[in-house]
């Protein structure tokens, strides 16, 4: 799994949790609010007309959320957009309001929940940046509205000193939750990249970049892996070992960079023909190890000589290519070099008789008949 595909699939993770907490919290909130209508004063305007509202979007919100058939992200704008639009109403409709002037410290305070709440809920809504932006931007117009009421009762000689020190308190509060917020986030961000880094890093070490295969490091690895899980579950496991044939006559007359985009084209054959649980491998040069798990050798020598015959049909550059294979199987308690010396040898005997073939290690079986031997 690349580092691209293991965020994309931290994103899909992530959007199926928010899928499945989503429902709760309005729910939830929803439920605060409706209550908060029911037991509400008789003066009081906004919540016994802009309550219902709220509950009314958040509930359509939930509906088009169970339905799956809205964009998580424009469900998400909605509701902050909704939580946001209610907060500065009622901001506004508790600051500005005369004959509330005596109350307004509590009312303010009550807001502070609320505030926090959607502060937080752009940290999980939206990128922190994004978040960032949109919580200094709230702070800033509810400061702003803030200082325009105080200087109004201020202007009539009402501005008590505790009610001052009161709202810069909630203001306070707010920014260094803000900030604390900011700085976990930020914090969560950090340990997300140094992740995605170590995985690149770690698939660079294993990858083979000219052919984007596994690399000899990689084989050797789950080389060992495989021999041990073979053995313990008393599964075959065999290897074959291509080597393309007088690879070092298609550098001298074509030039590298054809060389190269031969082995582009054999390792791309090679993993487009066998199975998932697979192993492809550029072990050196112009030689690919293929490790086949729960294979014996006789359908390792079947699917090695479909390889064979896939290079052979390649024609890379309008070349005629050719590969010789040796296969092996991983006899009981056999280490990783012993078996690959084996595939070896039926490599090195394939070559002797003329390449273009696919051939078991000499101490296993005869030679498979070619089934597509194209001509000199
Ligand atoms: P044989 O059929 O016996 O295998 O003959 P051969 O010419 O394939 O064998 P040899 O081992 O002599 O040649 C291997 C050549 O592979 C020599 C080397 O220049 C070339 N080679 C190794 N790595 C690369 C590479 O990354 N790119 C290119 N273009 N050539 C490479
Ligand atoms: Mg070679
Ligand atoms: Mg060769």
């Amino acid at each position: 799994m690349t580092a691209h595909t293991s965020v994309a699939a931290e994103q899909a993770a992530l959007e199926r949790t928010k899928r499945r907490a989503y429902p709760a919290f309005i729910v939830i909130f929803s439920a605060l609010v409706a209550t908060n209508w029911l037991t509400r004063e008789p003066f009081d305007l906004v919540v016994g007309y802009v309550y219902p509202v709220i509950v009314a979007g958040l509930l359509l919100a939930l509906a088009l959320l169970l339905s799956g058939r809205v964009r998580l992200r424009a469900l998400e704008i909605g509701v902050f957009a909704l939580a946001t639009l209610a907060l500065f109403v009622r901001n506004v409709d508790l600051l500005f309001r005369d004959e509330l002037a005596p109350q307004v410290m509590l009312l303010t305070g009550a807001q502070l929940w609320s505030f926090g709440l959607v502060l937080a809920g752009a940290f999980i809504m939206f990128e922190r940046r994004l978040a960032i932006r949109l919580g200094v931007g709230m702070l800033a117009l509810s400061s702003l509205l803030t200082v325009a009421a105080m200087g109004l009762e201020a202007g009539r000689g009402q501005l008590v000193g505790e009610t001052v020190l009161y709202l810069v308190r909630v203001h306070v509060l707010l920014v260094l939750l803000l900030i604390l917020v900011a700085v976990a986030t930020g914090l969560r961000e950090q340990y997300h990249r140094a992740i995605e880094r170590a995985a690149l890093l770690e698939q660079q070490a294993l990858t083979d970049p000219l052919t984007r295969v596994a690399n000899r490091r990689a084989a050797q690895e789950r080389l060992e892996e495989e021999l041990v899980d073979g053995e313990r579950r008393g599964r075959p496991l065999s290897v074959a070992m291509l080597d393309v044939d007088h690879f070092k006559a298609v550098n001298d007359t074509y030039g590298h960079e054809t060389g190269d985009v031969v082995l582009r084209e054999v390792a791309a054959a090679l993993s487009a023909t066998v199975r998932a649980r697979d192993l492809v491998a550029r072990w050196g040069g112009e030689e690919f190890l293929l490790l086949l798990p729960e294979t014996t050798a006789g359908e390792a020598l079947a699917i090695a000589e479909r390889v064979r015959v896939a290079i052979a049909g390649l024609h890379p550059e309008g070349l005629r290519i050719t590969a010789t294979i040796g296969v092996a199987e991983a006899a009981d308690g056999e280490t990783a070099g012993s078996l690959l010396r084996r595939a070896d040898l039926g490599l090195y005997a394939g070559k002797q008789d003329g390449r273009n073939q696919t051939v078991s290690d000499p101490s296993w079986s005869p030679r498979v008949p070619l089934t597509d031997q194209p001509g000199p």
